[in-house]
């Protein structure tokens, strides 16, 4: 039996009585209160017949385009094949995604445990560190964005999300993004690890100084501390590398990924360590596990996904994208320096810092009436974040641009009624 969708109305309806009417009223304040039909590469196409040019990617989950037909084409075959095993056998799907991932990860990392999203991985890796170090303490970056369940969150530092929710897990240190010093003075006897993002993304799209992680990874290593690197958002092609530690040839003791990991097909994450992290699992097979975690179609995805990254040439367009983007952006700064206050970014992974919170929700607003997606980081709401596809070629980039320059005139024009109503 089919069920026949849900129309507009029915779908608001039901949202406010039965999903969640607070984020109804914040989805309709930015005009995006409509079902959403299908997609396919950038494009979203709604119930309301509008076309949206998607620069959110759900946050960097589709790095390979919305339903890239390789990784539908391997979910379908294993869907038909085996979607989900007795999980009592071997699967010999997430032996080969352990494997691959062995492979294109840098470095000595080798063993992977599969989950069904970042911050499941996240605290995969939070546990694995105390369990091999026997310390509590793990230490992350102020405005770090590394999920929302208990563990995740107490490495999540922004007050707006931890508050509610005191006490949280103990031991978790922070320190300024980017400084070295005060990394090094955090550490101390009881530290397991340290836990980064490569380039902050909820944060604001922050990129460290140059060298900044290489740094990180001495201090680490002089204190005899495990490196978690949280690529969650960074992996996978994003900032044109495959994974953003080889731009400085860094490698972690745990490195977590997951959103494009599924190939934007399936929801999966994976946290891959060395054998020294590895080694309790040999004395306590059963001490971390998931009932889905490692089920056959995300791994599948995962497969594709991974074979996308290595062959498809992802990371380098999203170096080669990315910079275009950022150069016609800065453009469109210096053209608006009443709206826009700075761009940065680094591959397929830019933001732009409006010049008030307020100026951002406006920009949103007005961008989304031009029909492109765009939102702003978790943890850092006055800025802007662009997070396309990767390959999304020049050609449609210039179309953003031109709708982003319209939508910061009309920023700009209701900005000049606020001050003349102002007297
Ligand atoms: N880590 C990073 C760096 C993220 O950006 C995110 C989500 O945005 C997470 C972890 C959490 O991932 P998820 O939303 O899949 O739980």
């Amino acid at each position: 039996m089919t069920h026949p969708l849900p129309d507009d109305a029915t779908t608001k309806q039901w949202y406010m009585e039965h999903v969640n009417s607070g984020l109804l009223s914040l989805l309709g304040f930015m005009g995006l209160d409509s079902a959403e039909l299908e997609a396919e590469g950038w494009h979203v196409r709604t119930g309301d017949g509008r076309e949206f040019i998607d620069c959110v990617a759900a946050y960097g989950s589709y790095n390979f385009g919305h339903r890239n037909p390789a990784v539908v084409s391997a979910v379908k075959q294993q869907l038909d094949r085996m979607p989900m095993s007795s999980k009592l056998l071997l699967n010999p799907v997430q032996a080969r995604l352990a494997h691959r991932l062995a492979e294109i990860t840098p470095g000595e990392l080798k063993y992977s445990f599969i989950s069904n999203s970042g911050t499941e991985a996240v605290e995969a890796a939070i546990k694995l560190a105390r369990l091999r170090t026997g310390k509590p303490d793990i230490i992350s970056a102020k405005n770090a964005y590394h999920g929302k369940t208990l563990g995740s969150l107490s490495s999540t530092h922004r007050e707006h999300f931890q508050s509610p929710f005191r006490p949280l897990i103990a031991n978790f240190g922070v320190v300024p993004f980017g400084d070295l010093e005060a990394l090094d003075a955090a550490i101390s006897e009881t530290t397991a690890a340290v836990m980064l993002e490569p380039v902050q993304g909820e944060g604001g799209i922050r990129v460290p100084p140059a060298g900044y992680l290489t740094g990180v990874r001495e201090i680490t290593k002089k204190h005899g501390v495990l490196l978690i690197l949280d690529e969650v958002q960074t992996g996978m092609g994003r900032t044109g590398r495959n994974f953003a530690c080889e731009r400085e040839g860094v490698v972690p003791d745990i490195l977590v990924l997951a959103k494009s990991l599924g190939g934007g097909v399936m929801p999966i994450g994976a946290t891959i360590g060395t054998e020294y992290v590895w080694e309790l699992f040999q004395e306590n097979p059963l001490v971390h596990t998931s009932t889905f975690g490692g089920n056959e179609l995300a791994c599948a995805a995962a497969c594709a996904a991974l074979d996308l990254l290595e062959q498809g040439g992802y990371a380098e367009q999203a170096e080669k994208n990315g910079a275009y983007f950022l150069e016609a952006l800065k453009k469109l700064q210096a053209d608006f320096p009443d709206v826009l206050a700075e761009v940065r970014g680094q591959g397929m992974m830019i933001g732009i810092d409006c010049v008030s919170k307020d100026i951002c929700e406006l920009m949103i607003a007005s961008v989304i009436e031009e029909k492109v997606f765009i939102a702003f980081a978790l943890n850092n709401p006055e800025v802007l974040r662009i997070e396309p596809p990767l390959h999304m070629p020049p050609e449609v980039i210039d179309v953003v641009i031109t709708r982003l320059h319209k939508a910061c005139e009309s920023t700009r024009m209701i900005l000049e009624q606020f001050s003349q109503s102002q007297g």
